[in-house]
């Protein structure tokens, strides 16, 4: 199985590239933001309780997500691999995710990283959200709230998967098209 995790800061680009990544090498993109989004727009109890941590900025409790992310893991039986964005965010979510894949019988191939500068971010969240509709790419205030949230607890993965010799960095300013290639690139010494 090909498992990678697509990594980031909040618009880094990992939504952009893992819809384009999906095709060509047949894997299951898996984003814990999108599922807490339909899960907020159906009202589901899910839904309900993420949204009081999202529309703060803040991350949702890290029980809650990892087992919701099983279980999406555990209904896609028949993947070829997938592709994890905005999962792991937490130092517990990647042990989690470690111990889940290997009961599996498999494992997390990569961590591909996005490098984006943090002027470069505020700048595409808000553009994004003039048009997407997400009240949390709306408000300077919280967008700061989930950089600040990405340094203090989610930067620190890079360490986790370097220890591995998982983490792969890869410049994520550009074109999207040059930007998926630089991805494709790192993809395809991993098959
Ligand atoms: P972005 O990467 O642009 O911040 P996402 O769509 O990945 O946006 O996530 C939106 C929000 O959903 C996050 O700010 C957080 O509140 C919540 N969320 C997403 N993934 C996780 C996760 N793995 N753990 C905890 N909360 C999460």
């Amino acid at each position: 199985m090909l498992n990678l995790v697509l990594f980031g800061p909040p618009g880094a680009g990992k939504g952009t590239q893992s819809a384009l990544l999906i095709d060509k090498y047949n894997l299951v993109h898996l984003s814990t933001g999108d599922i807490f989004r339909y899960n907020m727009k159906e009202n589901t109890e899910l839904g309900i309780l993420a949204k009081s941590y999202i529309e703060k900025g803040a991350l949702v409790p890290d029980e809650v997500t990892i087992a919701m992310l099983e279980a999406e893991v555990n209904s896609n039986s028949k993947a070829k691999g997938f592709i994890f964005d905005g999962f792991p965010r937490t130092h517990k979510q990647a042990e989690a995710l470690d111990t889940f894949l290997a009961s599996k019988g498999t494992a997390i191939s990569a961590m591909l990283a996005l490098e984006v500068e943090v002027e470069e971010l505020v700048v595409r969240l808000l553009e994004r959200g003039k048009s997407s509709g997400r009240a949390d790419d709306q408000n300077p205030k919280i967008i700061k709230n989930r950089i600040q949230v990405y340094d203090n607890e989610t930067a620190i993965l890079k360490d986790y998967y370097s220890a591995q010799n998982k983490f792969v960095g890869v410049k994520g300013v550009g074109s999207i098209t040059d930007i998926t290639s630089s991805l494709c690139k790192e993809i395809d010494t991993l098959i």
